[in-house]
């Protein structure tokens, strides 16, 4: 099978042929359909994260394919379904985490494409209990993003708890953020999509945002405020210093959610959350339970990501299209 490996950070990802692997009794063996690329795929092989990945790896954590071989002891899924695998690869099930289904606090996780081989191959190995079977109504290439950035955006807004009626700010339109747009619109919100790109509008406002901001023309706080404030800002951006600005911009009681791993600090003022109660929390991920509710709101809604689709031997093509912002959206590798 044909492999995309990083055997060492900043070089280009080798493509090379390697035996298939033959799976233990609790694993199942995927054919690989899609994988798509996530910013953090770029972390990565650009070796931000090196003191905790070990090279060579083999990126990728969303992985959709079929279920071509299935051990003795896999109940959830059989030969033949259509199943995918999250950043998730497993945790360690027993923890008080793992037992409230918040399996991405587990201290003892494994992870897709850093501790386990990923999704940039013809087939993979995947721990039994932790695949994702795909509702029909899903089109493989369109359920990739989901595993990522569908999950990461839909667990946000389940622990922000949105209702109908909240004023959602998603600040980004990317990959991540233009799946929230829809998200937040089909939980009953009203939504503001927030970018510094006015080229961003149109497809902000027919993914279901009510309202946009650029922030290259307007100060974002303000334009909140004339709303009557933002209940919830989900922001997927990876620069503090466009979090910040938001901030002001939170109704009282108003929650900012970040779900974009920038490194750098993120500046508050102690008074201003203590005068409207604010609440400035993040979110990564999701466990298994909120990737089903993921997987099945989609379907139900018809909520699906915009994708560019790249043959696989086009990998370091697309990782560098995604490093200079060259993409619209979501990058998809088809396999087969
Ligand atoms: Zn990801
Ligand atoms: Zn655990």
């Amino acid at each position: 099978m044909k492999v995309a490996v990083c055997y060492e950070p900043k070089k280009p990802l080798v493509i090379e042929e390697r035996p298939v692997p033959e799976i233990g009794e609790e694993e199942v063996l995927i054919k690989v359909h899609y994988c798509g690329v996530c910013h953090s795929d770029l972390h990565i092989v650009d070796g931000d994260w090196a003191d905790w990945v070990s090279y060579p790896t083999i990126p990728g954590h969303e992985v959709v394919g079929i279920a071509v071989k299935v051990g003795s002891k896999v109940k959830n899924v059989k030969e033949g379904d259509p199943v995918g695998v999250p950043w998730l690869y497993s945790s360690c099930e027993v923890c008080d985490y793992c037992v409230e289904g918040e399996e991405p606090l587990c201290p003892n996780h494994e992870i897709t494409g850093i501790t386990k081989q990923g999704g940039y191959a013809e087939y993979m190995v995947a721990h039994g209990r932790f695949v994702a079977k795909i509702p029909e109504k899903l089109d493989l290439a369109y359920a990739a993003p989901l595993f990522c950035a569908g999950l990461t955006v839909y667990s946000a807004l389940r622990h922000m708890e949105v209702k109908p009626d909240d004023l959602v700010a998603v600040q980004g339109v990317g990959g991540l953020g233009h799946l929230a747009i829809q998200y937040a619109k089909a939980m009953g919100a009203k939504v503001v999509a927030i970018s510094h790109s006015s080229n961003k509008k149109e497809t902000a406002l027919s993914l279901g945002a009510d309202y946009f901001i650029d922030t290259s023309t307007s100060d974002p706080a303000e334009e909140l405020k004339k709303l009557g404030g933002a209940d919830i800002i989900i922001s997927t951006v990876f620069d503090s210093k466009a979090i910040q600005p938001l901030i002001s911009g939170l109704a009282p009681k108003g929650r900012l959610c970040v779900v974009g791993a920038a490194s750098e600090p993120l500046l508050v003022s102690p008074f201003e959350l203590l005068a409207k109660r604010l609440v400035i929390t993040g979110s990564a991920i999701g466990g298994r339970k909120l990737l089903r509710e993921t997987l099945e709101f989609s379907a139900d809604l018809g909520i699906k990501p915009l994708v560019e689709i790249f043959p696989f031997e086009q990998v370091n093509e697309v990782l560098d299209r995604l490093r200079k912002g060259n993409i619209n959206l979501r990058a998809v590798l088809k396999m087969v």
